[in-house]
Formats: C-alpha cells, sequence, structure tokens
C-alpha cells in the first residue's frame, strides 16, 4: 500500500516536472483562499454525533467504547489562541461495556480548554482544525510534498511544531483541507498518532467548513461530529483552566505491611513480603509511578519491588506500568493483555524519552486466567477475574484472605460524601462485581477502591444491591 503510494507519487512527480512546482506559500494561498480563511479570527461550531472514550476499550483489541455526542460547540480564538469545547454526553453502549464513567446516568458535560501556552496536547486541538492548520502552516514555513490516498492526489503541507511536534495537511485539488495528522506524547502508545478528517465541505454563512469532522487518537475514532451550525468572528475570550494538581502521594497503613497510597485521583496498594514488595496499580503516567514507586520504597527499605499488579489494560490504570518495568517489577495481570503490554510496551517514545526508553528493560510477565496467589508462604494475596464484567473482560481484582482487605479498581467507587445514596439504577458493573465476590466467597470487611476513598463491605453490598 505504501509502496504503491510512493509509486503513484513518483508518477504525479514526473508528469508534472515541466510545468512549475506548486510551492507552499501558492497551495496556502489557494486553499485559504478558497476555504474562506484570510479574515477568520475566531470562530464557533456546534453539532452531534459519537465521542468515545480514549484509552478505555473493554478489551484490549476493541475500539474505544462509544457515547452520544447530544451536543458538541468549539470555540476557537485563532489570534490570542485559544480554544473551548464543551460536550454534552449521554450513555451510548447497551449494556455498558467499556470504560469512560459508564454506565452514565443522565447528561455529563466535560470541557476542555487549550490556550497557546499549553502544552502540545491539548493545544494541537487548535492547529488541526482546517482554518487553524493553514494558519499554523504559514506561521511556520511549512514544506510541501504530494501524497496519494485512496486514488487522490494531495498537496501535503508539513511543518514542525514547538521543534517537536510533526504536523501534516492533506490539500485536496479542491484546496480544501482534508486530513491533518499530528503526534502526540502518551505514557501507553509512546508517540500516538492523532489523525483529523474533514469532508462535505459547504458554505456555512461566510466560511467554508466541513459538515462532518472524524478524529482519531491511537488508530480509532474519538470523536465523529455532524456540523450543524458555524458562526465567524464571534467574541471568543476564555479563562485560563486552573493549573493540572501537581503529583501527590500520601500513604495510610490499613494493617501491618498493607498501605493504601492515594494523594490523587488513581491510587495504589503496597504490600510487604518478606523480601519483597507488591504493588497494586502502577496508574495514569511516569511521573504518578514515579512518586508510588519512591513511596513504597520510604515504607518499606530495603527491599525491591518484585511484582506490578495491573487490574485492567485501560489507560489511566496502565499509565505507569513502563515505569514499574524499568524498575525491574514483574508485571501481573490477566493474561488477556500479554500480547497487548508486549506490543505496546516496545512502541517508539521519542517526543517524551522515559526511563524504559532509556534502561530498555525486558519485560516479564506472570498472568492469570481464572486466580493466582502471590505468597511468600506468611503473607497470602490471591488475585481473581472478575468474571462477565461489562467494564473490562481482563479485569481482576486482589484479595488478602488474613487481613480480609479487598482491592478493586473501577467497579464500585464510593462517593466523596458518605451520606451520598447510591445511583439509581445501580451500576451494574458493582452488581457484577458483587455478584462474583459471593461466587468466590471472600470474606472480605475493608475495602480499598482505586478512586475513592476506603470503604467497607456494609458499602459495597448496599451499592452494588439492586433495589427490590
Ligand atoms: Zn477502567
Amino acid at each position: 500500500m505504501i509502496k504503491k503510494a510512493f509509486v503513484a507519487a513518483l508518477i504525479f512527480a514526473a508528469l508534472t516536472a515541466c510545468s512549475k512546482a506548486p510551492t507552499a506559500q501558492s497551495i496556502l494561498a489557494a486553499a485559504s483562499a478558497a476555504m474562506k480563511a484570510d479574515n477568520l479570527r475566531s470562530l464557533e461550531y456546534s453539532g452531534s454525533g459519537l465521542q468515545f472514550a480514549l484509552g478505555q476499550s473493554p478489551n484490549p483489541d476493541a475500539p474505544w467504547p462509544k457515547f452520544n455526542a447530544k451536543s458538541y460547540i468549539r470555540s476557537i480564538n485563532y489570534e490570542i489562541p485559544q480554544s473551548r469545547q464543551v460536550l454534552v454526553r449521554t450513555q451510548a453502549e447497551n449494556p455498558p461495556h467499556g470504560g469512560g464513567q459508564q454506565p452514565l446516568v443522565g447528561e455529563q458535560t466535560q470541557t476542555l480548554v487549550a490556550l497557546g501556552s499549553s502544552p502540545w496536547d491539548p493545544q494541537m486541538e487548535i492547529w488541526i482544525t482546517p482554518h487553524g492548520f493553514l494558519k499554523a502552516a504559514a506561521a511556520n514555513g511549512a514544506t510541501v510534498t504530494q501524497q496519494t490516498l485512496d486514488g487522490k492526489v494531495y498537496n501535503v503541507l508539513s511543518y514542525m511544531a514547538q521543534g517537536k511536534y510533526k504536523v501534516n495537511g492533506y490539500i485536496s485539488p479542491q484546496n480544501m483541507v482534508e486530513r491533518v495528522e499530528t503526534w502526540i506524547d502518551n505514557p501507553v502508545l509512546g508517540d500516538m498518532l492523532v489523525e483529523a478528517m474533514y469532508s462535505g465541505y459547504k458554505d456555512f454563512g461566510g466560511v467554508i467548513f466541513p459538515a462532518k469532522i472524524v478524529e482519531k487518537q491511537g488508530g480509532c475514532p474519538v470523536l465523529d461530529l455532524d456540523v450543524a451550525e458555524v458562526k465567524v468572528n464571534v467574541p471568543v475570550m476564555l479563562d485560563a483552566p486552573p493549573a493540572p494538581a501537581p503529583v501527590m502521594v500520601t500513604s495510610e497503613k490499613i494493617a501491618d505491611g498493607v498501605w493504601y497510597l492515594t494523594g490523587g485521583t488513581h491510587h495504589s496498594v503496597v504490600v510487604e513480603f518478606s523480601d519483597h514488595i507488591v504493588v497494586v496499580e502502577g496508574p495514569q503516567s511516569e511521573a504518578r509511578a514515579t512518586a508510588v514507586i519512591a513511596e513504597a520504597k520510604k515504607l518499606v527499605p530495603n527491599k525491591p519491588i518484585r511484582y506490578l499488579v495491573n487490574t485492567h489494560h485501560h489507560w489511566d490504570h496502565s499509565g505507569g506500568v513502563r515505569r514499574f518495568v524499568a524498575e525491574g517489577a514483574i508485571i501481573v495481570t490477566h493474561q488477556i493483555n500479554q500480547p497487548y503490554y508486549e506490543k505496546t510496551l516496545a512502541l517508539p517514545h521519542t517526543l517524551n524519552r522515559d526511563r524504559l526508553a532509556e534502561t530498555r528493560t525486558p519485560v516479564k510477565f506472570e498472568t492469570l486466567n481464572d486466580m493466582k496467589v502471590l505468597t511468600d508462604g506468611a503473607r497470602v494475596m490471591e488475585l481473581h477475574h472478575v468474571e462477565g464484567s461489562g467494564h473490562n473482560d481482563g479485569i481482576i481484582l486482589a484479595y488478602l484472605p488474613k487481613e480480609r482487605i479487598l482491592i478493586e479498581a473501577d467497579l464500585f467507587t464510593p462517593p466523596g460524601d458518605p451520606k451520598t445514596p447510591p445511583p439509581e439504577p445501580r451500576s451494574v458493573y458493582a452488581i457484577n462485581l458483587r455478584e462474583n465476590l459471593d461466587r468466590l466467597k471472600l470474606n472480605y470487611q475493608i475495602v480499598l477502591p482505586l478512586h475513592g476513598r476506603r470503604s467497607d463491605q456494609a458499602e459495597l453490598v448496599k451499592f452494588a444491591t439492586p433495589r427490590p
């Protein structure tokens, strides 16, 4: 396929060699005029369609789970620059399947703000829009090549953003920006491809804009939008979003040799064995994993972290796996995840060289299907597959029988205020968890959820039992 495209590009180059080759400037000028970008300072487009939760697939081979994008409004000021996306989404998968805060009850509003001072992700959301691309390509001295895609010859304009992030825009023979691609750093996929596809261009009252927008990240759609309205040069002046919270890890001793590591949105549990440490969950990112590892070593000095237990492959729970591999830990996870991790751990991380990119430590796995026990003779940790969970096909829980402690992710998350009543209807993921705990006859008392706060059996059962 690539070879075919290359040959086609060569033929095209040969055919056009006699005529004057178009320059990047002339292509930009023609596209900017055709798309009415010249005097465009800001715009607001709105519509509806589908949104998909990145990194939250029900299993490693499935696409991102979908949600209804009931309404979507995007405001962009290209001059300052600023962008705000307000998405109202509702549950679409029926029955619920995958993560992304399923099952959603009612409507949920998500707001995403990007500024010129933001990191490339999310700032790139401004510059991969069709008109944003033309403006950035002009400002950054884009160069041009020709490429054939699906039998169509495109002028591809390319530039490097912030000296490091490549951006390619595909200009059709009709002078429309039909595709923009760039790469962003991702803790799991490394240099992750972002693709935006634009089609159905028409006049939306002063600007030529696509009626259809499809954005993909990591190879699968994250947005499929039907544009209903576009407003040109409307005032867009946004407040800066709150700065992201610094990585903080706090620990609470739950039992002898058992600590609950919190301090952010995603928790871990440290368990001391006779000559090593087991950490349950390396979530989010290299930064969080580094802080969790430091805290584990502080709590249990002079013992290596031999095992990282990974509850499931969702990116917010596996974003720190690479850091634990670099630490020399064996990854303990459900067997459906091993091929996925073998593949993703080998992907290039050139945009953000992390520790594993430096150490290239070979990864070691110990996987389970139904059950596995980690023990040194005295301490026992049981790992069980949660059968039939809609959240994730390979999700596992950890259980310390002597301490009567249950550790679980995403299936039951107690609300911050203990007086908050359970959702109506109850989460099918929580109900399924309780059914598994009953089936396995686990005699737990303390619950350490990997989101939220410490809980107990009575509260879990209350949240996981439908009202009669
Ligand atoms: Zn999850």
